[in-house]
């Protein structure tokens, strides 16, 4: 079992410090300690792609939510303990406290070798939507084995972020871009009674403050390496209108939290959250941080837009919760699924396309093989061969000649098999522990690869002015503040802590305020 903390400062880029069970126990304990008193309403938000130098950058203008969350929180660093900052894995790891190695979901989606094509992360094998690729009990399942009468509720744009910190219980709730609405896999009533979120599209996303933006960022709206998002241009003003698909847009525009934070003040009365003495759980993840990350970069004008939109948007939901569950009633985590590179522009990197990744893949193997698709997916962090080029008698030296082709590309910093690596994590140390907690034995494809610091991985038709995807710290370190039950305010804290928070153990103070069994304790119980 990883211990909550570490005592050290940022690790270096690429490396992993080996968990070190005697350090930081004090400050490990005093967080994991069940409340005196339990809140009656625990909250997780999470802030997609929310990478702790960003935040450190602009934390300085962020006085009212943000503000309010370091004069009563504390504020940590974060740390994801393997190379799959992914969307679907940190989402997983932060409801589950299972890194991908144990929580299966390797990717947003990945080729199944059952299915013979790409599924998506909360994809079952009958076509529905739900956590059944999920091997681990998360949060919303520790609460249903309590049995207490608990409910719990996670908001999303995306499925696969109110899905997963759940599990199999509990009602998750996202955005759905045919209609315009929000919608669950089971559906309450108060739902469709929501506002129409369709007029609101009409509306184009501007600037706050043009100049302000132009100060805070210290570039132009066009800096070189933004690409733009969701057919949204470069440079502001940003319509949904004009882009081909309005009810698409709204991911990456800052409507789409402030959908996000009505429809959880909604659920909270909808549902009853917080009403009585048994603590609930509301886990609310904010999608378009992360589209504005990949469209633009985080030092853009859109990235800063954004971040002081969310700062008043979080004020006023803390106001809610203030106001719906009463100001002592409730406890806080705000953290992220993972973080994302600077501009590669910025930092002497550049970008890969997967396509140019599995094409050299594909090439090297038809030098060995012979004419033939033998590659299948080269999705980060996989590379999966075809159902035929594991049946050829020359695999090995196929395999060999693909993990060559792939350290070719000046971007790519490690090319390896999936076997060397995976399984037995608790007997590796530094980054091939790091690594093997990224893979999944059974789901991983034959061979993966990692990228060199600075470099991203986008999509031919998908270009992304920045990424996330490696073991480099600016992808594994993400903000946490936490707001724990019985805090008094504090002056405001200007700088993290020197604790570090390992991402698996969120799952178990949030389990801890709850009063239930944290979900990786009930995952080593199950028979
Ligand atoms: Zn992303």
């Amino acid at each position: 079992m990883l211990p909550l903390v570490v005592a050290c400062s940022a690790p270096p880029s690429s490396s992993t410090p080996k968990p070190n069970p005697t350090t930081g126990s004090a400050a490990a304990a005093k967080v994991e300690r069940p409340p005196s008193k339990p809140p009656k309403l625990v909250v997780l938000v999470v802030v997609d792609q929310w990478p702790q130098w960003a935040f450190e950058q602009k934390r300085p203008h962020l006085t009212r939510g943000f503000g309010r969350l370091l004069r009563e929180g504390e504020w940590h660093t974060g740390q994801h303990p393997s190379a799959a900052t992914l969307t679907a894995p940190g989402h997983a790891l932060l409801g589950t406290g299972e890194p991908t190695a144990t929580s299966g979901i390797i990717a947003n989606e990945w080729w199944s070798r059952d299915a013979g094509r790409v599924i998506r992360s909360v994809e079952g094998p009958d076509g529905t939507t739900g956590a059944h690729n999920l091997r681990v009990p998360a949060l919303a399942d520790a609460i249903a084995v309590a049995n207490n009468g608990a409910k719990a509720v996670g908001v999303s744009l995306k499925d696969r972020a109110a899905i997963l910190p759940l599990g199999k219980a509990g009602l998750p709730i996202w955005y759905d871009k045919t209609t315009a609405k929000f919608t669950s896999t089971r559906p309450p009533a108060w739902l469709a009674k929501l506002p129409p979120i369709k007029p609101r599209l009409d509306e184009p996303w501007t600037p706050l403050d043009a100049a302000k933006l132009a100060q805070l960022s210290g570039t132009v709206d066009d800096q070189p390496g933004e690409v733009g998002e969701k057919g949204f241009g470069k440079t502001f003003p940003h319509a949904a209108k004009q882009t081909k698909n309005p009810l698409d847009a709204v991911y990456a525009m800052p409507l789409g939290n402030e959908l996000v934070f009505e429809t959880a003040l909604a659920a909270i009365d909808g549902e009853q959250l917080g009403a009585d003495d048994v603590p609930d759980l509301l886990v609310l993840s904010l999608s378009p941080h992360d589209y504005v990350g990949h469209g633009w970069g985080h030092e853009s004008w859109e990235a800063w837009d954004m971040m002081l939109r969310l700062d008043e948007q979080l004020g006023r939901f803390l106001d809610g919760l203030d106001a719906k569950i009463g100001r002592d009633g409730w406890a806080l985590i705000v953290t992220s699924d993972h973080g994302a590179a600077p501009l590669p522009e910025r930092i002497g990197g550049g970008r890969i396309a997967y396509e140019d990744i599995e094409d050299a893949a594909n090439r090297a193997a038809i030098a060995e093989l012979g004419p033939g698709k033998w590659v299948v997916n080269a999705k980060y962090p996989n590379v999966f061969l075809a159902p035929t080029t594991l049946a050829q008698k020359d695999r090995d030296v196929a395999v060999n000649k693909i993990i060559l082709a792939l350290k070719a590309f000046p971007g790519i910093a490690l090319a390896a098999k999936t076997v060397d690596y995976a399984g037995n994590c608790e007997q590796r140390t530094g980054d091939a522990f790091a690594i093997c907690l990224s893979l999944d034995v059974e789901r991983s494809g034959e061979i993966f690869y990692l990228p060199k610091r600075g470099w991203i991985l986008e999509e031919r038709d998908q270009r992304f002015a920045t990424a996330h995807g490696s073991l480099h710290a600016y992808d594994r370190e993400v903000p946490v503040i936490m707001l724990a039950p019985g805090r008094s305010p504090h002056p405001t804290q200007t700088a993290p802590s020197n604790t570090t928070i390992h991402m698996v153990r969120i799952a178990t103070v949030l389990a801890r305020w709850l009063g239930v069994t944290p979900p990786s304790t009930l995952a080593r119980q199950a028979p």
